[in-house]
This record gives structure tokens, C-alpha cells and sequence, in this order.
């Protein structure tokens, strides 16, 4: 009975196999595996996705926050700045010397450096003043709070023209190089009780003001407030000075409009990728930047992902050790029981495994060594049959090679011995002699004396043939009253010196009803023959010669014709 497999069950055995899971070992430490990265990774990355976003939105709160703070405070200092200036402007010292500087002479003169003293007492005033400077109406510079004027700039000329109908302007920041400092340059128009135009009063404020401001919003450690014009230069950040001609790209500036109140991510002026939000500066089109370094933003997030990575690992780590030692556990004793059977199926019965446990395997282990047991028990059964089939067959062999009356080798084996002897002797160019000897008138014997005292003759004949014989010597009964001897490593005159030992050792033995002589031929290998039958007949040729010549006697063979 094949018990084939189902073609799904195929299809997983294949899958398997790639996978290298075909071993039990594999396939739970897999499963283990399997088990807990899909819950640990899936839940990993849903908390994951929470916290970033969850972190996102504190980010823009807070980022979104730092900005409209710092815009609404940059406002405030803008719109205080011209109210400040505005009032002195309006100063009844600036419009009375302005119109008095006109008319020339003294005069003038007297009007121009009080206006120069009073901008100057302003200017000490106030620590973010640089300097004040006061135009007249055709935008000439008349005084400043540095005292004499020297080479001026004229203002740019729409500046005039806003200026004269009453508005105020604010500069583009610039860094000061005389001065060593960034500053920027805001402009209100000086006007008459009567609203006439007199002039303009220029006042030059550092930046440092405006950083002051920044700094009380720069989100975090690493974060950082910049200020910047609508076309990008950087008027002041909280970390390294203005930018006026590098300022924040164009693409940058976009992205961040477009991203209206949320944050957008992109690199700053070190190509350092930040997290960053706009926030317009309304009046003057300057805008409020509230950044914060990408990696910081996120290193929280970062930090829990490696944590949670660190975590799965470890749980991995741990969950696959517990899986490895339980398959262990399980397979181990397969193992053992594998192993157990590769033993017995080489032929090793002695195993007997240990049984462990209550499970599907322990089971498995009983019946195994059950098994072997029976095997056992089979393999002795047939072990003492075969020990008394050889002891048939032994004494079988024997039976079948053995004279039973004399207890002599019988004619079959001898035969077999003489061929064995001419290989032999025919390999080591060594001569054997045989001896055929016949029982003299012994059917008288047996006519005179009975049937059994002629076996018990030739019984005692046997004996007789078997005390004379050297070890290596071979006797046999060859027929009736017959016997034949085969002598290894004798030549001619030994053999017949064993023949007359025989003969008279026989002569002298006392039979019921006197003496029984033999007559005994003798032959030689190779000398009489190369063959049994040529060496025999010329033995028993020998034979006959000595019956002819009275019996009683050993005879050689002739040599051969
Ligand atoms: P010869 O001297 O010429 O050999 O005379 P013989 O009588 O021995 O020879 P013959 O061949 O005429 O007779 C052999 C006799 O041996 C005949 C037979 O009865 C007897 N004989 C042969 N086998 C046995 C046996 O197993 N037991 C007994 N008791 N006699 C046997
Ligand atoms: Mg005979
Ligand atoms: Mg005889």
C-alpha cells in the first residue's frame, strides 16, 4: 500500500522544500518565527504610523505657533517703530528748523545744527537707532544725528513719491558697513501744522532688535525663527546672522505658501532638511519662518522605531531559541529512533531506546523496541536451527564419507582424496604412493566361519589399516574384502615398507579360527600413471600378481609400459 500524496499537499511539500523547511526542526522554528514577526511587525508598524503622525501634528502646533508669535511681534515692533519715529517726526523742533533752513544765512545755519542736536539727543535715547537723518522737500539731506553730512544716497525714487503723499516706507535691510552692523532704514514724511510737505525723517534701526524678538520663539534647542523678505533674503534668524544675498530659494519659498498653515519638509540655507511653516508678516510682505532640523523633529519617532526594531529582534531572538530547543526535544528522539532502525536494519538487534514521555513518539519508541524484541527472538529461534542443521550436516557429511562396518573413509571420498592428491603432488613435483590390499581366501573364511565373523574380520582389518597409517595417510574400505591406502609424500620403497608393516601386523592378529592374511599391490605417482585409473589398475595388476604367487605378500606395480 503507496499512500501517494494529494496535489495541494504536493505543492506545499514542493514549497517547503525551497524553503528549506522539509526537516520537522525547520518547520517549527519557522512557524515560530512566522508567528511572531507578522503580530510584532504589524503592530510595530501601526504604532509606528501613530506616533509619527501624532508627533507631526505637535510639530506644526508648535512650529505654526513660534511663527504667528514671532510675526505678531514683528508687527507690533514694525508698526511701534513708526509710530515712535512718526512722533518725532512730528516734533515741533524738526518742522519750525526745517522751514527756517530755506532762507539761508545764519539762519540756517543755527536751524541745521539744532536739528542735528535734536536728532542726536533722540538717537541717545534709544539704543536700536543707528542713526536719524532729516531731508527736506526736495529730499536733500539737511541733518543727521551723526552731525555734519557728508556724501549721501539719495532715496530710491518711488520712496519720494509715497513719502510726499504721506505715507510711510520701510527699507530693504542692509548691513551697514561703516557702522558694522545689519540694520534697516524706515522713512515717515515730516509735515506742517498744514499738512504741507517739509520733508523726511530717515531712521536707521539694527536688526538686533529684531533677533531679540526671534529668539523668544525658536522652537526647541535646534529649532530656529528667521525673518525674511518677500523675495527671500534673510533680514534675521536666531541661529548665525542675516542673509541678504543668499537668501531662501524661490522653490523653497513657494513650497512653503503653498502649505499655508501646515508644515512642509525641505533644506535650508545648509542643505540641512528641515521641518519648517510660513507665516506672513502682513504689512510689509515679510514673512516668519519657524523651522526645525528634519532628524529632530523626528528623532523621538526614530528613536521608537529602532527601539521597537531592537524589541522584535530580541523577541525573535528568543522565540526562535525556545522553537529550536522544543524541536530539539521533539526530533531528537526521532533521531535516536532513526537511527535505532539504520542499526537493525545493519543487523544489530542489541538496541533497546529508552522511552521517555507519553506522546505520539513514546508510542512510536514502544512499539519499536517491541519489534526488535520479536526480531530478536526470530533471529535466536533461527539461530539454534541452523546450529542443529550444521550438526546434521556435519555428521550427514561424515556419514556420507565413512564406511559404517569398518569405520574407514568409504570408496566415494577416497576418490575424491586421490584426485585432490594428484593436484597436489602434481603442483609440488612430489611423488604419492597407493597401497590396494585384498583379505586372502575370504570367502572360505566367511563359508567357514559365518557372515559376521567375516564382518567382524573386516572390522578389525579397519583398526589394524588405521593404527599403521601415518597421520597425513589416508585409508579407506574400496570394496567387499578390499581396502585402499593412499600414502602423500611416499615413494615406491616407503610405500611397500608400509605395505609389509600392514601385512604382518595383520598376519599376527588372532582371528576366531586362526590367522587372515592380505595380499597387497603397490603403485607410484607418477612413475605408475598420471591418472586414478591408470595408477589403480596398476595397483591392483600388482595385486593380482601377488594373489598368483601364492598371497601373503606386498607386490610393486611394473613400470609403466
Ligand atoms: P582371494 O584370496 O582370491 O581373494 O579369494 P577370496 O575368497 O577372498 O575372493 P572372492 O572374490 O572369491 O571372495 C570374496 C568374498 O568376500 C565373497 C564375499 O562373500 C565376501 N564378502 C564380500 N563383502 C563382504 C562383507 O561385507 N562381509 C562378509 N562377511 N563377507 C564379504
Ligand atoms: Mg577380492
Ligand atoms: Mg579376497
Amino acid at each position: 500500500m503507496t499512500a501517494s500524496l494529494k496535489p495541494w499537499e504536493r505543492i506545499i511539500e514542493q514549497w517547503l522544500g525551497v524553503l528549506r523547511l522539509d526537516s520537522i526542526k525547520n518547520k517549527i522554528v519557522g512557524f515560530a518565527l512566522l508567528a511572531t514577526i507578522v503580530p510584532a511587525f504589524s503592530t510595530a508598524v501601526l504604532s509606528y504610523g501613530q506616533n509619527k503622525r501624532a508627533l507631526t501634528e505637535k510639530l506644526e502646533g508648535e512650529l505654526a505657533t513660534a511663527g504667528s508669535q514671532a510675526a505678531r511681534e514683528i508687527d507690533l515692533w514694525v508698526k511701534e517703530s513708526f509710530l515712535d519715529i512718526r512722533v518725532f517726526a512730528s516734533s515741533f523742533e524738526v518742522s519750525e528748523n526745517l522751514e527756517r533752513i530755506p532762507r539761508g544765512g545764519m539762519t540756517s545755519q543755527v536751524a541745521r545744527s539744532r536739528l542735528a542736536d535734536y536728532l542726536a539727543g533722540v538717537q541717545a535715547l534709544f539704543d536700536d537707532y543707528t542713526e536719524l537723518l532729516v531731508r527736506d522737500s526736495q529730499i536733500r539731506p539737511v541733518a543727521s544725528s551723526g552731525g555734519i553730512i557728508g556724501e549721501w544716497e539719495d532715496l530710491p525714487p518711488d520712496w519720494s513719491d509715497r513719502l510726499r503723499q504721506g505715507e510711510t516706507v520701510l527699507g530693504d535691510p542692509y548691513r551697514d558697513e561703516a557702522r558694522g552692523g545689519d540694520v534697516v532704514t524706515f522713512a515717515v514724511p515730516i509735515e506742517a501744522p498744514n499738512s504741507r510737505f517739509l520733508g523726511v525723517l530717515t531712521a536707521t534701526l539694527s536688526l538686533d532688535a529684531v533677533t531679540n524678538i526671534l529668539e523668544r520663539f525658536a522652537p526647541g534647542e535646534a529649532g530656529q525663527v528667521s525673518l525674511i523678505t518677500a523675495d527671500g533674503r534673510v533680514v534675521a534668524r536666531t541661529k548665525g546672522g542675516p542673509e541678504f544675498v543668499r537668501g531662501v530659494e524661490s522653490a523653497t519659498l513657494d513650497q512653503l505658501t503653498e502649505a499655508g498653515d501646515a508644515t512642509t519638509e525641505y533644506a535650508d540655507l545648509d542643505g540641512v532638511p528641515v521641518v519648517g511653516i510660513l507665516t506672513q508678516v502682513p504689512p510689509m510682505g515679510w514673512a516668519v519662518i519657524a523651522e526645525i532640523p528634519r532628524a529632530e523633529a523626528f528623532a523621538q519617532v526614530e528613536e521608537m522605531r529602532a527601539s521597537s526594531l531592537f524589541l522584535v529582534s530580541i523577541l525573535l531572538v528568543g522565540v526562535g531559541l525556545v522553537a529550536y530547543l522544543l524541536a530539539l526535544l521533539i526530533v531528537r528522539p526521532l533521531a535516536r529512533l532513526t537511527q535505532a532502525a539504520g542499526a537493525v536494519a545493519g543487523g544489530d538487534l542489541s538496541v533497546d531506546l529508552p522511552v521517555t514521555g507519553r506522546g505520539e513518539v513514546a508510542y512510536l519508541t514502544e512499539v519499536f523496541n517491541e519489534m526488535v524484541d520479536r526480531l530478536r527472538q526470530g533471529r535466536q529461534d533461527l539461530d539454534l536451527a541452523n546450529a542443529t542443521l550444521r550438526e546434521r550436516n556435519t555428521e550427514l557429511e561424515r556419514l556420507s564419507s565413512t564406511d559404517v562396518l569398518t569405520g574407514l573413509f568409504n570408496r566415494r571420498h577416497i576418490m575424491d582424496e586421490f584426485e585432490e592428491e594428484i593436484r597436489r603432488a602434481t603442483r609440488h613435483e612430489r611423488p604419492f604412493a597407493v597401497l590396494l590390499c585384498d583379505v586372502d581366501h575370504f570367502k572360505q573364511y566367511n563359508d567357514t566361519h559365518g557372515h559376521l565373523a567375516g564382518d567382524r574380520v573386516l572390522s578389525r582389518v579397519g583398526e589394524v589399516i588405521e593404527d599403521v597409517l601415518r597421520g597425513i595417510d589416508i585409508g579407506a574400505r574400496y570394496g567387499g574384502e578390499e581396502f585402499m591406502i593412499l600414502l602423500p609424500e611416499s615413494d615406491l620403497d616407503g610405500a611397500v615398507e608400509a605395505a609389509e608393516r600392514l601385512r604382518e601386523r595383520i598376519r599376527t592378529e588372532e582371528f576366531p579360527g586362526g590367522t587372515v592374511t592380505v595380499s597387497i599391490g603397490a603403485a607410484v605417482f607418477p612413475e605408475h600413471g598420471d591418472t586414478s585409473n591408470k595408477i589403480i589398475s596398476a595397483a591392483d595388476a600388482a595385486l593380482y600378481r601377488a594373489k598368483r604367487a601364492g598371497r601373503d605378500r606386498v607386490v610393486r606395480a611394473t613400470p609403466h609400459a
